[in-house]
């Protein structure tokens, strides 16, 4: 995919794992809060960074978000990381395309060497 749509893909994915760990009782335990207004500005700056992206890659994002929690997996030694499947030979080039599993159907992503 372009680096500009992976870019924000991972943004995007980062700003979702924040929002997830704001939610989990340990971080509610140890007294870390977060106020409704930082929460607003969290999330304006998601709903930006979904306009961003082309309409057909922000729903299968949200789609997979709904069903994995993580939409965005690394692709490594022809591994997929999000379920761990061989990918096809075919998928292993890098295009411009947006590229997902077979399997799990995450979006897939190189990470910088
Ligand atoms: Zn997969």
């Amino acid at each position: 995919m372009s680096d500009v749509i992976e870019m924000h893909l991972k943004l995007l994915f980062d700003l979702d794992t924040l929002l997830a760990d704001l939610e989990e009782p340990v971080y509610k335990k140890i007294g870390f809060k977060i106020g409704d207004t930082e929460r607003m500005a969290l999330l304006g700056r998601r709903s930006d960074l979904l306009k961003k992206l082309p309409r057909e890659i922000a729903e299968v994002y949200e789609m997979l978000k709904k069903r994995y929690q993580q939409a965005i997996a690394p692709v490594e030694n022809g591994f997929c990381f999000g379920c761990f499947q061989q990918l096809p030979t075919q998928l292993l080039t890098r295009s411009k395309e947006v590229t997902t599993c077979p399997n799990c159907g995450r979006i897939l992503y190189w990470r910088e060497k």
